[in-house]
């Protein structure tokens, strides 16, 4: 087995194997497994988390955004052809959402030091069109502040967080509703609970946090076959439930999110302040926020000689990502968009090991092993 393994969910997962399965138990003994209890407690719990007035739990990360654009559809605040400025550099699912609902993404470019929505360009890229801005928390990082919040309140328009990597973390700036905590800082907030996640369930998950009560019911209908109350359907909805079991998995999970976190938060610490190669670029540490860590990301201009070091030396790595979604097969419409510094992310990225079964001496070591690689 490699010595410093990038993730294995197999190892996150056995220390709490019995809560786990007794959690599992309950929810088999019952024999409800759709719209119940469990559900309920679960998305009490986020609400709490979050500090937000309603939480939905969806199928996965990618209905939770989709649920709320098609909810501001439903609503009238959106229609077909309307625009969505969204970061250039984001897993594509952020993208997805938006072409989804037959709305327009408007891709507008990262700061090359956070790796986030550089807000600053965001007014230039209003037109009349536009209706929201979705933003990436991208690798845990909140992704707020005072232009972002103006720009909106002057235009008028939607912010909804794709809060997919971000769960748990606390913005400097204070959203629409006085809240620092992602997911509750803008008008609505996607959650994903992918296993991979910094609270990931056994399987797929998520959840649609807001403080918009027409929303929150909106979503929950559509997620719902469109219906409010059994055979009364008001939309053409959808089925994108969370089920029981996974939302009974995710409570107990949920009492170890803050720890994991704060384990992460430790290890960038320590690779912050150990890592002194200058072949590698180092994440930003943000004094005023808390940062969750979902990816530690490093870039290197040498970008496969690293990787193949890093694997010669048995550290575990990955890419994300390594091509953004303007250039992806499925976007061939938006392929000679002039956008260099998403590019120059994707093409020097790097996510080095940061999770629970990562030890603050096996972050040492693979600090130590990484100020050798001469680049
Ligand atoms: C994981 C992720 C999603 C999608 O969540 P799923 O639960 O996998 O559907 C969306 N956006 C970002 C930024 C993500 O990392």
């Amino acid at each position: 087995m490699i010595k410093y393994p990038f993730l294995s969910l197999k190892e996150l997962t056995t220390p709490i194997a019995e809560e786990l399965n007794a959690a599992a138990a309950e929810v088999i003994d019952s024999g409800w497994f759709v719209n119940g209890k469990k559900v309920a407690q679960f998305e009490e719990n986020l609400k709490n988390l979050c500090k937000t007035e309603y939480a939905v739990g969806t199928s996965n990360g990618l209905d939770a955004l989709r649920l709320i654009l098609r909810g501001y559809i439903e609503l009238g605040v959106m229609k077909e052809g309307d625009e969505l400025i969204v970061p250039a550099d984001t897993y594509i699912a952020t993208v997805l959402a938006i072409t989804d609902n037959k709305l327009v993404p408007v891709f507008v470019e990262p700061d090359i030091n956070t790796l986030n929505l550089d807000t600053s360009l965001i007014e230039s890229h209003i037109t009349p069109k536009t209706k929201g801005i979705m933003v990436v928390h991208l690798y845990g990082s909140p992704c707020w502040d005072e232009t972002l919040v103006n720009v909106a309140k002057k235009y008028n328009l939607k912010v909804i967080e794709d809060n997919a990597q971000a769960i748990g973390a606390k913005a400097k700036y204070p959203g629409f509703s006085g809240n620092f905590i992602t997911g509750g800082l803008g008008d609505a907030a996607g959650n994903s609970f992918y296993p991979t996640k910094n609270l990931g369930a056994l399987g797929d998950a998520g959840a649609v946090t807001t403080n918009d009560k027409e929303l929150a019911e909106v979503v929950k209908a559509l997620s719902n076959y469109g219906s409010n109350v059994r055979y009364n359907n008001l939309y053409q909805g959808l089925n994108c439930r969370l089920d029981e079991m996974q939302a009974a998995l995710l409570s107990v999970k949920m009492n170890y999110l803050e720890a994991e976190n704060a384990h992460r938060r430790k290890l960038a610490a320590i690779y912050n302040n150990t890592i002194t190669n200058p072949a590698i670029i180092k994440p930003l540490i943000e004094r005023e926020a808390v940062q969750v860590w979902h990816q530690y990301v490093l870039r290197t201009e040498n970008r496969d000689r690293f990787k193949a070091y890093l694997t010669e030396n048995d550290v575990g790595c990955d890419i994300l990502y390594p091509v953004p979604p303007h250039l992806q097969p499925c976007y061939k419409e938006y392929a000679n968009l002039h956008l260099p510094v998403a590019c120059e992310i994707a093409n020097t990225v790097i996510s080095i090991p940061i999770s629970s079964m990562t030890s603050e001496q096996d972050a040492k070591e693979i600090a130590d092993i990484i100020n050798s690689f001469r680049g």
